[in-house]
């Protein structure tokens, strides 16, 4: 019989999956002897057969639910509901990966009018039990019956303004009665029932909130965001309360056990006292630091230090924990693996080698490969900032330099983003709801909340820079702008944020190329001894190359040719070599742009000694390179002496309705040979002088783009290699070139036998071999896509990672068979999946040679492909 229910001495660290990431290291905490208050946990099995059952509880659950609370009952020697000593709960979600404040915990379960009273007894201080009582209502209203929170928050702030209070902590016994009784009032206008009074009945309807939770909008973007998929669930957590808000010498607090944003070590957090969970991760009051700790309690802050370094030897990773003080005695109530951003997450793999927790291996498995991208964001350039006008100062939450416009609302942010501007998104604080902005937005600043609030935490994972709890920005969301010291900054303003420093600043402040230096290089030096696949690049401009270069790349997968021939000083000699009826015209004209190419060929290769380069033949259809207004048409045809209508009736004949499945790649080879005889002429010209000139020896392949029939890319070839090898000879060169095809029509992986006939190398194509083998045109795609993400249809758009199932049988067919006919063949992917982690490692898999990507992406290919191949 399936078990749906344990207790957290049953469990341990490895069920994840089954008691969720919370319920797990709640267990494991158990197991280890550390304080956690006891409790239970429904399993996200549980969870699913809630969804199963219509979103309904069924009574089996509920029994073996209730059995388990009793076994809690007789371990704590107190009764859910009693009259007397009442025991009180928490019931928490926790799904298999952690998804921060998305889904609803609720906190003094167990609470009514009877139990109040008992609870104010047993623990002697009325304060705290109508304390509780009242945050139990409001959290139940909000997560059961879905009370917006700010009707209860009116309620408080009324109650504090007329009182004149500052602090929640002010309030007294009557007033939180009275808070309690304008709570009840609320509950029942907005939810057409009485507050439950009845304890179990609570707990019960607390449970099936939290399962819902699971499928609330925000947990489904948040899951949408992170590629987590939809079919998980959630566990819940059923646990025995603990008190913070017991007075003063009680608190509650979150810490990391280093730092999260730069993974220094040390504690790193932030306490409340007299205070419950919530308050400090809702940011609602500004906490302490940490350090501080040691002033007020600092027999509780070496005991946090040791229950630190405890849980960083057990779990070999930094841990972010949540912990509350009742009554001087410590409690854990979490653990998990802490969020960090990338450059924390590279120094605390490294630091923990040189400590000796971990070994290299497992160093190299630690850092999520996307997040190196962050390492190599530019900074503010030293100089612009010494220029810069500050205006202040907040916390530096989460690093990275960024500018942009100011925006006060997610949805602005958005519409921004989408106009193509810089956005930052400036609130007093920010809330799940901000999800979809906070996405989108460089940066966040807010006037509230300390490290660990919402805007901190969403920050460093999506690698973004923050400042939070910014004390002397006033913001003014609905007028749209802020002020500090009375300066007015408004909507659509530029300013910068230093997330390293915290610092803010006015206008547009240049940035600078990062470098891998550090940690950084020691890491993916650590990983190239791991990997198997060599790390190539997808470049055709210099500059570009030189920071591939330093990045690690061994070589250029794909060298695209079209931008080559759209720069200004050459793109009406190519529209000429186009439109021309003349052949000797077009012979002059192909002679220019031979000049050009060769050129930028031989700026390219020099800084490719000793490598491999693969230059893609021109794969455009021509009418992108056409005119399109009147004017220019017009320009051209006194240009070329030509008719002006009949030059106008050329350019639209060329016109295609459907250009992607269109003219171009090898067709266009087939059709205007003389263009890729122009194209090769430039590449074995430009080596073979750079051989004499600067004695640099590459070797050039020479790639044939969109092939699907044997035939074109033997005759193609052919005349390759025969404009090739005269050069050579004439030259009386060694130089060795090789000729290959891109696999990026299905035809061509399915024929692939026949093709590797002819060719010396394959480079899958990923983008025109996903496009065609699913028929979705990869430029309008999105619109759907998201909808089928959003249905599980797909668990990720196939143009973002590679679709292993479909698309990647196709190029395991196109390997094998390739093989069989040319064992030599060597075969790559220049795709942009080149750069996407999972389809390295299921290029790892098939037995690619290389991935080739874009110049930043070289790291993080580095990287994935060391995980792939440990
Ligand atoms: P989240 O996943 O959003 O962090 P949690 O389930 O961790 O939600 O609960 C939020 C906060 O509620 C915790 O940080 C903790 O401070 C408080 N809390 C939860 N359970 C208990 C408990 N049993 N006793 C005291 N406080 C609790
Ligand atoms: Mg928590
Ligand atoms: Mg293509």
């Amino acid at each position: 019989m399936t078990r749906y229910v344990y207790q957290f001495c049953d469990g341990n660290k490895d069920m994840k999956d089954l008691l969720g990431g919370k319920g797990a290291n709640l267990s494991e905490m158990t197991k280890i002897g550390l304080p956690v208050p006891p409790g239970i946990t429904i399993t996200t099995e549980a969870c699913k057969r809630f969804y199963e059952k219509g979103q309904k509880i069924d009574s089996d659950l509920e029994k073996e639910i209730c059995e388990n609370l009793e076994k809690l009952e007789e371990k704590m020697g107190k009764k859910l509901g009693d009259k007397e000593n009442p025991l009180l709960l928490s019931v928490r979600s926790g799904a298999p990966i952690s998804m921060p404040g998305m889904m609803d915990t609720i906190l003094n379960l167990g609470l009514n009018d009877e139990s109040v009273k008992g609870f104010s007894k047993a623990i002697s201080n009325e304060r705290t039990a109508y304390d509780s009582y009242r945050r139990l209502i409001q959290m139940f209203g909000d997560v059961v019956m879905k009370i917006p929170s700010e009707k209860f928050e009116e309620v408080l702030d009324d109650i504090k303004k007329s009182n004149g209070y500052k602090d929640d902590t002010e309030l007294t016994i009557d007033d939180l009665k009275e808070v309690v009784d304008r709570y009840k009032t609320i509950f029942k206008e907005n939810a057409g029932i009485d507050f439950p009074q009845d304890s179990r009945k609570q707990m019960m309807m607390a449970v099936e909130a939290v399962f819902s939770s699971w499928e609330n909008d925000r947990a489904i973007t948040y899951r949408n965001i992170n590629g987590i998929p939809h079919t998980l669930g959630t566990a819940v957590n059923i646990q025995s309360m603990v008190f913070g808000n017991m007075g003063n010498d009680s608190a509650t607090g979150v810490l990391f056990t280093r730092n999260p944003a730069t993974g220094a070590k040390g504690l790193y957090g932030e306490f409340l006292v007299n205070a419950q969970g919530e308050d400090v991760v809702a940011g609602i009051r500004t906490p302490q630091f940490i350090d501080e700790m040691e002033n007020v309690f600092p027999d509780k802050y070496r005991e946090i230090e040791e229950v630190a370094q405890k849980l960083e030897r057990h779990y070999k990773d930094m841990q972010d924990v949540e912990f509350t003080i009742e009554k001087g005695k410590l409690y854990m109530l979490q653990t998990r693996n802490g969020k960090r951003t990338g450059a924390a997450a590279v120094n605390i793999a490294v630091d923990m080698v040189e400590e000796g927790f971990i070994d290299k291996k497992t160093a190299v498995l630690r850092v999520e490969p996307l997040s190196v991208k962050q390492l190599l964001h530019p900074a503010f350039d030293e100089v612009e900032l010494q220029k810069a006008k500050k205006i202040t100062k907040g916390l530096a939450a989460s690093p990275g330099a960024a500018y942009g416009k100011i925006y006060f609302t997610s949805e602005e942010v958005v519409a921004a983003a989408e106009r193509g501007e810089n956005a930052i998104l400036v609130r007093t604080e920010t809330s799940p709801e901000d999800i979809d902005g906070m996405s989108k937005a460089k940066g966040f600043l807010t006037a509230r909340g300390g490290m660990t609030s919402h805007a901190a935490v969403v920050a460093r994972q999506f690698g973004k820079s923050c400042i939070s709890g910014c004390s002397e920005l006033v913001v003014n969301e609905k007028a749209k702008k802020f002020s500090v010291k009375g300066v007015e900054y408004k909507e659509g303003d530029y300013i910068s944020l230093d997330g390293n420093t915290g610092c803010i600043y006015e206008g547009k402040i240049q940035t600078k190329e990062a470098e891998i230096t550090g940690n950084l290089n020691k890491l993916l030096t650590w990983a190239d001894e791991f990997r198997r696949l060599e790390i190539w690049t997808n470049v055709d401009k210099a500059k570009d190359l030189e920071r591939a270069l330093e990045f690690g790349a061994e070589g250029i997968g794909l060298c695209r040719t079209e931008h080559m021939f759209f720069g200004e000083d050459r793109i009406k000699y190519v529209r000429r070599m186009i439109l021309t009826d003349d052949i000797e015209e077009e012979m002059k004209v192909l002679d220019k742009l031979f000049e050009f190419q060769k050129k930028d060929f031989y700026n390219l290769f020099k800084h490719m000694d000793g490598r491999q380069v693969i230059i893609r033949l021109l794969d455009m259809p021509l009418h992108e390179f056409l005119p399109v207004r009147d004017k220019d048409i017009e320009a051209l045809s006194k240009e070329m002496n030509k008719d002006f209508d009949e030059l106008k009736h050329k350019v639209s004949s060329l016109k295609e309705f459907n250009p992607m499945l269109g003219h171009r790649g090898c067709r266009l080879g087939m059709t205007n040979p003389e263009i890729y005889r122009m194209q090769v002429r430039a590449i074995i010209t430009a080596v073979t002088e750079l051989e004499k000139e600067l004695n640099i020896t590459l070797r050039p392949q020479i790639m044939i783009p969109l092939v699907g029939i044997e035939e074109e890319i033997a005759s193609i070839r052919k005349n390759v290699t025969e404009v090739a090898d005269e050069i050579i000879e004439r030259e009386n060169s060694k130089l060795v070139y090789e000729v290959g095809t891109m696999i990026e029509i299905p035809r061509a992986a399915l024929m692939a036998d026949k093709i590797a006939k002819h060719a010396d190398f394959f480079s899958f194509g990923t983008n025109d071999l996903t496009q065609m083998t699913f028929g979705f045109s990869r430029d309008d795609a999105d619109a759907y896509l998201k909808s089928y993400v959003k249905q599980c249809v797909l668990e990720i758009s196939p143009f973002e990672s590679i679709d292993t199932e479909g698309v990647g049988k196709l190029m395991d067919i196109a390997v094998r068979l390739g093989r069989e006919t040319n064992p030599k063949l060597h075969i790559g992917i220049c795709g942009e999946h080149g750069g996407d982690p999972k389809s390295i490692q299921f290029c790892d898999k098939i037995g690619l040679d290389y991935v080739s990507c874009s110049p930043f992406l070289v790291p993080v290919a580095r990287l994935a492909a060391a995980q792939a191949a440990i």
